[in-house]
């Protein structure tokens, strides 16, 4: 067993060297990970300059790109042969409903599963590493379980949100959906030292859509929120009316 293990809060943080201590003895682990903090950059890959591999005191790898980077060149040159699973996180904060879009954890891990390896991304509800001890049991439970009874069809791909309880590793699991957020909250206009203008991208909304069956309401009761991924974004039950409602376009562009 090989796992591969990124993040997108880079290869100093707390919650990474948590995830590779709690898989230690599963099987072979490299680590590839970001050099600075790279939330927030969701699936972008370099393109536009070379990338380059250092090795830190531990053994970890970083490398200065994103954390689609980071997996993408591990699997495409850079790892002497394939992992078998790869790993994401653990995140400082939630990566929940559309959260998953923007988000480099859950773009690390999918980067993975892009290339037919198993993949889960895991994440901390509240910022600030409370309980990640217990997190990480969690996460070596959970990947234990999935390395014993793994699921019918590869590959797969997982998006695991972790309450931080001190007793999360209790708690129970559910299996959910997406939920939805608000739209974000507006930019915060400030003015720099030097006059000009300067923009924040203002914070995520509020949950929208944060019913029974969703990643927002499994966490909030308490309970280790488990959502299967996929990346097809075909708006699959609009294919019919959009058919019909451009043909009539088609033909009268003829
Ligand atoms: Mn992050």
């Amino acid at each position: 067993m090989r796992i591969l293990i990124a993040n997108d809060d880079g290869y100093l943080a707390p919650g990474l060297d948590a995830l590779v201590q709690a898989c230690s003895g599963l099987g072979e682990i490299d680590v590839v990970a970001p050099e600075q903090n790279a939330s927030g950059t969701s699936n972008s890959l370099t393109l536009s300059r070379p990338l380059s591999v250092f090795t830190a005191f531990n053994g970890y790898r970083y490398i200065n790109g994103t954390p689609s980077d980071c997996v993408h060149v591990a699997l495409t040159g850079m790892l002497p042969r394939r992992p078998d699973l790869v790993l994401s996180g653990i995140n400082n904060g939630a990566n929940m409903g559309d959260d998953t879009l923007y988000s480099g954890t859950v773009a690390a891990a999918m980067e993975g599963f892009l290339f037919g390896i198993p993949a889960i991304a895991f994440s901390l509800v509240d910022k600030g590493w409370a309980h990640l001890d217990a997190a990480a049991r969690v996460a070596r439970a959970l990947v234990e379980q999935v390395l014993r009874e793994p699921p019918a069809s590869v590959p797969w791909l997982l998006n695991v949100n972790i309450p931080n309880r001190p007793d999360v590793d209790g708690a129970g699991v559910e299996v959910t959906r997406l939920g939805r957020r608000h739209a974000s909250e507006p930019v915060i206009r400030q003015t720099s030292p030097r006059g000009d203008d300067i923009y924040w991208i203002g914070p995520a909304g509020d949950a929208r859509e944060a019913g029974a069956g969703t990643d927002f309401h499994a966490t909030a009761l308490g309970y280790v929120s488990v959502t299967p991924l996929q990346v097809d974004l075909t708006d699959h039950a609009g294919l019919g009316a959009w058919r019909r409602a451009l043909s009539g376009a088609k033909e009268g562009a003829r």
